[in-house]
């Protein structure tokens, strides 16, 4: 291969293996995650075939770190990270600390060397991120409080391989004092964080939004790969930050833009495809051969970092202030290791610390946990509830939800709102201002803590468990109000509820159409399609703007609305008053009909015209000069140019045509 096109072959090769190996993996039920490593071996050096440039893919893969790194920051705000302080920054220390120290313990019993078991325990104590991401996104957990602990949990164990890396060289003794390093590197951190945060939220808003005027989507793009990119490498070059904690700090600033939902938009693609690179790459430095020569060792390592790391971290669940659900997504997340253990290998190889063949060791463990780590996903539950049977873990999680699910005592007449977001919160205002009894059940810890301290009653958990709804006393509610946007939760909701209250009137939120009549069939007494009756609202004021009358819109929205909402499940009187509605405006039109030069109308009034009479039609609106008049009175006289309302059935209306404008017959 011609050497000018290494860099571009290794890129195209790489993609075209990964989609190959993405979608066997996901015909085999297995993650894609699996398909790029393996796609990463077969173009790899160790395998025969195409051998790609190894160096050329560790560098676009850190674009896929940058791209996945920006994208989580976009969506966190400070607030997060600030929330989830408590729990993130001991327990990243903590699982750092301890993590080293098995590493270290287990190759020392190999008989590594001091400093070679160090950099080991070391490199496997960070997880991560764009493994974790993956994994949170793809099981629906990353906008999660759970999610976010994780996440803020690996930033700061990112601030802290900035540390290590600086520790690393004294590790060979001699040359300067490495404390001095240390404070030196995290004082750079400080640094770029403030001047990002503070300079940089006011700055980069400023410059997006104007970029954003200019309505060029491809500078929009550009800005934003620059910012990504050019923040990152800003930040290695000149603070000695990492990459990935340089392209976070960029996302979080620009996040609290106001374009950043656009700026989340374009960076997607590009997001997606460096992300498979990074696998691929990964894969890449695998020897296959070596693996299965030290395959105990692989075994060991690899079983430390899942299992290991995963028992230190559901202990750290008894200290730390966490829910047991938020330390389980926090033991499965980080259970595996990546890109950050790999500088730390990479440096402690340069540094002679650590053999080649050591380092191929943390490579197969890398690779080892990244595999499983997506099983480990779908055991959630079980480890949950394992741990929930030990009584003091039970006790210690239930006071740390600190929302009491208690109602008021014999609380009747009351509402019952499921769902407190955008929806939920109009039906709540509506009936405060009303003063009338509310009840909200809520799953969202933060927003349910938030909505009791305004002094609502709430329930605290997940309306689709029909336990909740017990307490929800449905049996002496007013009304059941469903408003979550989740349609496998309002269809258990509304069967539960029937169940509980035979006559309770349900009005719920559907999500699809085909789910308007399964929640019908449910019980449910009235649908609403947010998106329907959005685009129909939508529909209403276009129309209006257009100059079309009142009533013709109406029966169209009706039409629209009796077709979606299948009218068949309505109630008996319901249904009678639709029809009665749609008999009295169906098989009629209402047209309009410009008085042309020449018309035999000119001149008449409209009395004299008497149009009923002649061809069945009524003349119901007359526009003149831009002004609509309703019902004109029979001694309006018909002017050249003035447009006529006629309603009527279709032959009435044509021959209304006709006798207007004999011309056109
Ligand atoms: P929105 O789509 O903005 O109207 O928000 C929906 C609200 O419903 C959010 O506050 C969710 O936390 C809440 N929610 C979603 N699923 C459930 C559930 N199964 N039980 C209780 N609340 C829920």
């Amino acid at each position: 291969m011609h050497q000018d096109f290494a860099l571009f072959a290794t890129f195209t090769m790489a993609l075209v293996t990964a989609f190959i190996g993405g979608y066997i993996a996901r015909r085999l039920g297995l993650p894609t995650m699996v398909g790029y490593l393996v796609a990463g071996m077969a173009i790899g050096p160790f395998t025969p075939g195409f051998v790609g440039d190894t160096d050329a893919a560790n560098q676009l893969a850190e674009m896929g770190v940058i791209f996945m790194l920006f994208g989580v920051g976009l969506h966190f705000s400070l607030k997060d990270l600030w929330n989830v302080r408590a729990v993130a920054v001991p327990g990243a220390v903590l699982q750092t600390l301890t993590a080293t120290l098995i590493g270290f313990l287990l190759t020392q019993s190999w008989g590594w060397t001091v400093n070679a078991s160090l950099v080991l325990g070391l490199a496997i104590s960070v997880a991560s991120t764009v493994v974790l991401l993956r994994g949170l996104e793809d099981n629906g957990l990353l906008n999660t409080m759970h999610g976010k602990v994780a996440v803020g949990w690996l930033v700061f164990e990112d601030i802290a391989t900035v540390a290590i890396l600086v520790l690393l060289p004294a590790l060979r003794g001699g040359g300067e004092n490495p404390l001095e390093g240390v404070a030196l590197a995290i004082l750079k951190t400080v640094l770029f964080a403030a001047i990002m945060l503070f300079a940089g939220t006011r700055f980069l808003s400023w410059l997006l939004k104007r970029i954003a005027r200019t309505r060029s989507r491809e500078l929009f793009i550009l800005a934003v790969v620059t910012l990504a990119l050019g923040t990152a490498f800003g930040a290695a070059e000149l603070f000695g930050v990492s990459l990935a904690l340089g392209a976070f700090l960029a996302g979080v600033v620009v996040g609290e833009s106001e374009v950043h939902h656009q700026v989340g938009a374009e960076i997607l693609p590009f997001r997606e495809v460096f992300a498979v690179i990074f696998f691929v790459s990964v894969g890449m430095l695998v020897n296959p051969a070596e693996i299965v020569a030290n395959f105990g060792q692989v075994l060991a390592l690899t079983a430390l970092i899942i299992v290991g790391k995963g028992v230190i971290t559901i202990l750290l669940g008894f200290v730390l202030p966490a829910r047991t659900r938020t330390m389980v997504v926090v033991t499965v997340g980080l259970a595996q290791i990546g890109e950050f253990s790999f500088i730390v290998g990479q440096t402690g190889v340069s540094l002679d610390l650590l053999t080649q063949q050591q380092y191929g060791l943390i490579l197969a463990g890398a690779v080892l946990s990244i595999v499983i780590n997506p099983l480990l996903y779908s055991l959630r539950p079980t480890i949950e509830r394992a741990l929930l049977s030990i009584p003091t873990v039970a006790r210690r999680n239930e006071r740390r939800v600190s929302v009491p699910n208690l109602v008021q005592q014999g609380i009747s007449d009351h509402v019952v709102i499921v769902g407190y977001g955008r929806v939920g919160a109009y039906v709540g205002n509506m009936l405060r201002l009303l003063n009338l009894p509310e009840l909200v059940i809520e799953r969202d810890v933060d927003r349910a803590e938030a909505f009791q301290q305004d002094g609502m009653s709430i329930l605290f958990g997940n309306a689709a468990d029909s336990e909740i709804l017990v307490h929800a006393h449905l049996e002496r509610a007013r009304a059941l109000v469903v408003t979550v946007p989740d349609e496998i939760t309002t269809e258990l909701v509304v069967i539960a509820a029937r169940d509980l209250a035979p006559r309770l009137p349900i009005i719920v939120r559907a999500a699809t159409i085909e789910g308007i009549e399964r929640l019908a069939k449910h019980g449910a007494n009235y649908i609403i399609h947010p998106e329907l009756e959005g685009g129909l609202e939508m529909v209403r004021h276009t129309l209006l703007v257009l100059g079309f009358p009142t009533l013709q819109i109406q029966q169209y929205m009706d039409e629209v609305r009796a077709d979606a909402y299948d009218i068949d499940h309505l109630t008996l009187a319901e249904q009678r008053v639709l029809d009665q509605l749609l008999r009295t405006v169906r098989g009629m039109e209402i047209a309009w009909r410009t008085i042309t030069p020449g018309s035999p109308l000119i001149g008449q009034t409209l009395a004299e015209a008497n149009l009923r009479a002649k061809v069945g039609a009524s003349v119901i609106a007359l526009v003149r000069d831009g002004h609509v008049m309703a019902n004109p009175k029979s001694g309006t006289v018909f002017n050249e140019g003035d447009i006529v309302g006629l309603i009527g059935d279709d032959q009435e209306l044509q021959a209304a045509t006709r006798f207007l404008d004999p011309a056109t017959s």
